[in-house]
């Protein structure tokens, strides 16, 4: 464990002033202001801080009074934007939440003067730790240092009881595991199990938030692997609609084999876990129909926008392609030139490997895009339209295949330069 007061001054000046501006203006108020959550964790554990969240006892009438520049983000929750030193800082009331009838949102807030008692609400004993910036007292009601030492992830409280309260607390647990490296307490995997149900509870939204920050974060084998061994992946990755996905483990061993190669690009990760766990049918060959309706139900319920939905179609279509007896041509090379393809062919690749089949031709295909110049696969001499007008060719639809036919005997190597690219043009018969 680090020396809080070290981690502290390697926080960037702007974000500290920031701290201590709000701190200042509640301690001259006759209030203790305090950093709590994940800041505090992540200062001892020496990792990246996040958000910045304060609390304090003052009521958010008096808040809103305190900071002119200050933004009610959820009055009803007690929880108000400050601005400080040009930051925005979150500072709550410590608060009580009672009943969670409807597994989302607590039924009733009630304000309390108490730390001890906020802390009480808080999801895990490493999240309900508090710091005072001004004179650096940690206050750990729930022993969160001591789990943190020990190297475990546990529950404020009962744990089946905290995930039945809130089901979005299950998939925090998953991401937690992962981000912060840290083990389950004992039970605490039964406990989510147990209490699995309470995920029909949470919104496709905020699961696909989640599995975002899983699939991005470090160590993403760890957070679906943690998913699976408490039996919540199924109702995770569809949205309530199905407790155990076909192939679970095959996907798992998909998913750990290319995150651990890091060989989803930056930006598709998402993408690839939903392919992965969504597959219609994993490594074996998919039907257009198959992709259609997979995409419509699945990314419906996880409110994917559309372009997260076409790379999953696209990863699915490319993947499809490459593993059913792909051929070293022009169809091939515009398959893995777009920005999918290489991670498609990886997946192929996966697929086949997993399941003991012939992976050759894949790998001969990979070797032979491998080989390939930058100018075939991105052919720069081909002539436009402007210059195929001045040599004769009408503008219409029939200029549009002859473009695109003249790129494909580029991508084949049949041409190599603008003046065969133009003749070969030119000596494709009649023009219409
Ligand atoms: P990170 O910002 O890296 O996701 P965090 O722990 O700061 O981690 P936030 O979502 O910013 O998470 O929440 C701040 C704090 O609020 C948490 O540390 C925790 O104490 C509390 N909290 C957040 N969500 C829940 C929840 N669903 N149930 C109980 N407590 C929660
Ligand atoms: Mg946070």
């Amino acid at each position: 464990m680090l020396r809080l007061s070290e981690q502290w001054n390697l926080l960037d000046a702007k974000r500290r002033g920031a701290v201590l501006t709000v701190a200042r203006a509640l301690e001259e108020a006759g209030h203790r202001a305090w950093l709590v959550g994940g800041a505090v964790r992540d200062l001892l554990l020496g990792q990246e801080v996040g958000d910045l969240d304060m609390v304090s006892k003052a009521l958010p009438d008096e808040v809103v009074e305190l900071f002119p520049h200050s933004r009610e983000v959820g009055r009803s929750f007690g929880i108000v934007q400050v601005e400080a030193a040009g930051r925005w800082i979150e500072l709550a009331t410590f608060r009580l939440e009672r009943g969670y009838s409807d597994g989302r949102r607590p039924d009733e807030v009630q304000y309390t003067e108490s730390l001890e008692k906020d802390a009480g609400r808080r999801d895990f004993t490493c999240n309900a730790l508090y710091l005072d910036p001004l004179t650096m007292e940690v206050r750990d009601p729930k022993a969160g240092v001591a789990d943190l030492e020990k190297g475990q992830l546990a529950c404020v409280g009962d744990a089946k009881g905290r995930f039945e309260e809130d089901g979005l607390r299950l998939l925090r647990m998953a991401r937690f595991l992962a981000r912060l490296g840290l083990k389950p307490a004992a039970g605490l995997f039964e406990a989510a199990a147990s209490s699995r149900d309470s995920l029909r509870g949470v919104s496709g939204e905020r699961v696909l938030e989640e599995l975002k920050r899983m699939a991005e974060g470090p160590a993403s084998q760890v957070a679906m692997g943690a998913l699976a061994s408490s039996k919540l992946l199924g109702l995770a990755i569809t949205v309530g609609k199905q407790e155990v996905l076909s192939d679970e483990p095959l996907r798992l061993a998909a998913w750990e084999r290319i995150s651990v190669a890091n060989a989803a690009p930056s930006g598709l990760e998402l993408a690839l876990l939903l392919s992965i766990f969504l597959d219609p049918a994993p490594g074996q060959i998919l039907r257009e129909s198959e992709i259609r309706s997979t995409a419509q139900s699945a990314f419906r319920l996880l409110r994917a926008s559309s372009c997260l939905g076409q790379q999953v179609t696209d990863l699915w279509h490319l993947r499809s392609y490459f593993a059913n007896n792909p051929k070293q041509d022009s169809v091939s090379i515009r398959a893995f030139r777009g920005p999918q393809g290489p991670l498609a062919l990886e997946l192929a690749r996966t697929w086949k490997e997993l399941q003991g089949e012939q992976q050759a031709r894949v790998e001969t295909l990979l070797a032979w895009f491998e080989e390939l110049p930058k100018s075939r696969v991105w052919p720069d001499f081909l002539p436009s339209g402007q210059q195929l007008l001045e040599r004769g060719i009408p503008a219409g639809p029939r200029m549009g295949e002859l473009m695109r036919a003249v790129e494909d005997a580029a991508l084949m190597g049949v041409v190599k330069d603008q003046a065969s690219a133009v003749d070969w043009v030119l000596a494709q018969g009649p023009l219409s």
